[in-house]
């Protein structure tokens, strides 16, 4: 049925590119306090009443997975704050199409959860890990925990959930002397350290401006410790460019949100905490499934919506050094 419906009009947008990658914040809350990510004080949460449940994200992703989404990624805010996350992947993942089910998560609560996770469904995690050390960690994350984080590495590769990459935020003065250090890991471990350009949002207006590094230079820098050759990624959907030290089991990425170059193959949307489907990375493009959903809207109405969606869904982004995004947090787009 799903192949057939897939065969007459898979989804696509105005550009041709086939979307088939489902990006779904389960919550907006968090508890961390990255410094590029969110205020201290923490955000104007959505009231628990706007956020979908697990009944409702199931549904749009059946109409999703109806129209040939095959990809889905829980992220957040921390995705495992949210209560009872492994029923959640379960009912995902017994939708008929869904390929695929990843995590992005700061792994402060995942030692605890990585068996459920996995035996709900759940394939793989992506974890930010911005430091090695714990006085940075509390420095960058406003909280402490980076034992909870490393605990939480262990209990996902214990639990097969791999291959995990590990997603650091790159900031000049704060960890980018660190660079060497987590490029290392790959030469021990089968782990995927992907180091990303921080993005100017309205959130992180305090970041000082030259704390930007680009994705050229962290390569050049990771350089004058050994040859990276170009190698293929380890599967998924991500935005990465490879580079693995000779005879390493992992290999360390970068990630340039502020360059274009992934918008051109770019197979995505992201779903918010209460029900907007959003269509690029950044920007205001966005459509309410929430809404139609409440008042009784059945998997082909959905669908519908969906494939109406692709006509805003925009052929790039346009977020430039130096200028803010002006619109809200859809940043957790880039780490997955
Ligand atoms: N809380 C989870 C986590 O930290 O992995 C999932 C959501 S988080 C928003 C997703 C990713 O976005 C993380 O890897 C985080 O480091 C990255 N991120 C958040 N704000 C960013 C910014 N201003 N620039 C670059 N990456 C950012
Ligand atoms: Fe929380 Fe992730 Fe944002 Fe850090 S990057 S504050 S862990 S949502």
């Amino acid at each position: 049925m799903i192949d057939l419906i897939e065969q007459i009009a898979p989804l696509a947008d105005q550009f041709n590119r086939p979307i088939t990658y489902l990006r779904i914040s389960v919550t907006d809350r968090c508890n961390l306090r990255c410094v590029y990510c969110m205020p201290e004080a923490g955000l104007p949460w959505i009231a628990t009443a706007e956020i979908l449940s697990f009944e409702e994200i199931e549904a749009i992703v059946r109409a999703a997975a109806s129209i040939g989404v095959r990809s889905i990624r829980l992220t957040g805010g921390e995705p495992l704050v949210r209560r009872q996350l492994p029923r959640l992947v379960a009912r995902i993942a017994s939708i008929p199409g869904i390929e695929d089910i990843a995590l992005s998560t700061n792994a402060l609560l995942l030692a605890d959860q990585a068996d459920a996770l996995r035996a709900a469904g759940l394939r793989r995690v992506n974890i930010s890990l911005d430091t090695l050390r714990e006085d940075r960690f509390f420095a960058i994350a406003r909280r402490p925990g980076l034992n909870r984080v490393l605990a939480g590495i262990d209990a996902a590769v214990a639990a097969g959930l791999g291959p995990i990459k590990l997603n650091c935020v790159v900031m000049r003065g704060q960890n980018d002397d660190e660079l060497a250090e987590f490029a290392e890991l790959t030469r021990r471990r089968p782990i995927y350290v992907r180091f990303i350009e921080v993005m100017p949002v309205l959130e992180n207006a305090a970041l000082q401006r030259n704390a930007y590094i680009s994705a050229s230079e962290i390569l050049d820098r990771i350089r004058e410790h050994g040859m990276l050759e170009p190698v293929p990624g380890p599967g998924g959907n991500g935005p990465a460019r490879y580079f693995a030290f000779p005879g390493a089991p992992g290999a360390v990425g970068v990630i340039s949100p502020l360059s274009h170059d992934y918008c051109e193959t770019c197979n995505r949307v992201r779903l918010s905490a209460d029900g907007r489907l959003r269509l690029c990375l950044f920007g205001d493009n966005e459509i309410d499934l929430r809404g139609p959903l409440r008042e009784g809207a059945a998997l082909d109405d959905l669908a519908g919506i969906f494939r109406g969606a692709m006509y805003v869904k925009p052929e790039r982004h346009h977020l430039d050094l130096g200028k803010p995004a002006s619109a809200m947090r859809a940043f957790s787009e880039i780490g997955g």
